[in-house]
């Protein structure tokens, strides 16, 4: 926050997300890998793959959103909620650094605005999240979520509340740690193309968001009971 790369919200939303790993145990549960599967299998079958990229994803994993991105073909979308020259600069020299070859969403000239949104969250670029029929956009905002949905885009997010507005509207949501899913999907997406499309066709039929998002409820509740039942549960 203080070099400028995350706003003052995005702490908060930080606190939001460090309660509900809490809950998962700090560890990826095997219903999240189904996710990212999923996941990366629309990922890669979509003919425009963008990931959206904000302060607090940028210091979270830099290298990896730089390796997914290569691995994926999707090039990187600064995409901000509260959206500043410096912060949109801060978050560039970030992503530059992690070896970064294409950074989209800063040029001025390759702005344009989607509806049903306030003046500055409207912003996307041309070349990325405005053509993308796929977008992965981790740890964001119910509403713009709902607007890139509404423009008939296939949403991913990465979202450690499963109850989030952008965890209901996804087209597939990742209940886990982006410390940790972004890493998993990069070698979900390396074992998938060496995969034949049969094989993905047969297990994309065994995968289905909402039903994913309930046993992340599911797993969540089974904890919790497990933990307040079993004596020794209680020990670190
Ligand atoms: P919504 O607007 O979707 O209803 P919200 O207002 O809580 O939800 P935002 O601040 O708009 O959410 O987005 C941040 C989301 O990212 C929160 O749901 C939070 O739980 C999640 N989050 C925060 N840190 C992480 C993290 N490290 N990994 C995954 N998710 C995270
Ligand atoms: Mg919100």
């Amino acid at each position: 926050m203080h070099k400028n790369i995350v706003a003052e919200a995005g702490l908060i939303a930080h606190g939001r997300g460090e309660a509900f790993d809490y809950l998962l145990g700090e560890r990826t549960p095997n219903f999240a890998i189904r996710q990212e599967t999923l996941a990366v299998i629309l990922l890669l079958e979509a003919k425009k793959p963008v990931i959206s990229v904000n302060g607090n994803v940028a210091v979270l994993c830099p290298k990896e959103l730089v390796a997914l991105s290569k691995e994926l073909g999707a090039p990187l979308e600064i995409n901000l909620f509260y959206r500043t020259k410096e912060r949109e600069l801060a978050i560039k020299k970030v992503l530059d650094d992690a070896g970064a070859d294409q950074v989209l969403g800063i040029d001025p000239d390759m702005q344009e605005t989607i509806p049903e949104l306030s003046h500055l969250r409207r912003i996307v670029d041309s070349r990325g999240i405005a053509q993308s029929d796929c977008v992965f956009v981790p740890l964001e905002d119910g509403d713009r979520s709902m607007a890139l949905r509404n423009l008939g885009k296939n949403i991913v997010t990465v979202d450690l509340n499963p109850l989030s507005r952008t965890s209901l509207t996804a087209t597939v949501s990742i209940t886990n740690n982006i410390t940790r899913s972004i890493t998993e999907m990069i070698e979900i997406a390396k074992e998938l193309k060496n995969s034949s499309p049969d094989q993905i066709k047969m297990l994309r039929g065994t995968l289905e968001n909402k039903k994913l998002l309930r046993e992340a409820l599911e797993f969540i509740v089974f904890r919790l009971k497990k933990l307040a039942s079993e004596e020794s549960a209680l020990e670190i």
